[in-house]
């Protein structure tokens, strides 16, 4: 009995010891990019892609504006965004296409949820959401991503570790244009709007459906009527915490 009651103490202290290693803390890193030289400043748009559809509202302004933008998109969007894409290449000037994962799953290398949306959980699934989200970009002919995004932009230190290996630049952000595509129009405008120089935005551009993709227009309309310019990742210089860009 003795011997069964200290068995029962050894499982419940390594149980709490397991835990309390899934609960290391996760990250959201930030990043910047160098302040415009001159002028009224610059910021980066970046737009995640994660799923479902397009929003051709946000599209069709960027174009309309030729405003400049790094979209993030899964191999799970590629496919079901053809016409899209199609626009995109078409205006190779405006649109940069870099690496959301192939199947939009968080880039935390133990099991948990975040969001909602269950994690990769191990290191090696990890490395097959990376890999697969770039190999799917590959496949529709674009040049090779060089930044990657995870689904949630949350990430186990570890994993960040390993994708940096794999040679890619990890995307923060500064500004959390849309809080995921789910603030009204109003909110999501005004934060927006409120970009400073060197500041990366973040919003989504797969939900056509939510308010928050007609806030993204009028607060990008917004900042070009300040004089505000639009760079790409690839041609702004992106310094992140955490370890994501050094
Ligand atoms: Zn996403």
């Amino acid at each position: 009995m003795r011997l069964l009651q200290r068995h029962l103490c050894m499982i419940a202290m390594s149980l709490a010891a397991l835990s309390s290693a899934q609960a290391a803390p996760l990250v959201e890193p930030t990043l910047h990019i160098k302040p415009a030289a001159s002028g009224a400043g610059h910021v980066a748009l970046t737009l995640d892609a994660c799923g479902g559809q397009t929003d051709t509202r946000i599209l069709s302004a960027l174009v309309e504006n030729k405003i400049p933008a790094t979209i993030f998109v899964t191999g799970i969007w590629l496919k079901r965004n053809a016409a899209a894409v199609e626009i995109m290449r078409a205006h190779r000037d405006l649109f940069e296409l870099e690496n959301h994962g192939g199947r939009h799953i968080p880039a935390v290398d133990t099991p948990r949820k975040i969001y909602g949306i269950r994690s990769a959980g191990s290191p090696d699934a990890v490395l097959a959401e990376v890999e697969s989200g770039a190999a799917a970009l590959a496949r529709t002919g674009e040049p090779a991503p060089k930044w990657f995004r995870g689904a949630t932009a949350e990430y186990s230190p570890s994993a960040i570790a390993m994708i940096r290996k794999l040679g890619f630049k990890i995307a923060g952000f500064s500004i959390n244009g849309d809080g995921g595509s789910l603030l009204g129009a109003k909110e999501t405008a005004k934060r927006i709007a409120a970009a400073k120089d060197g500041d990366v935005i973040i919003a989504h551009i797969n939900q056509p459906t939510h308010a928050a993709g007609e806030g993204v227009v009028q607060g990008l309309l917004a900042l070009k009527d300040k004089g505000m310019t639009f760079v790409r990742l690839d041609d702004a210089d992106g310094t992140g915490n955490h370890g994501t860009t050094d």
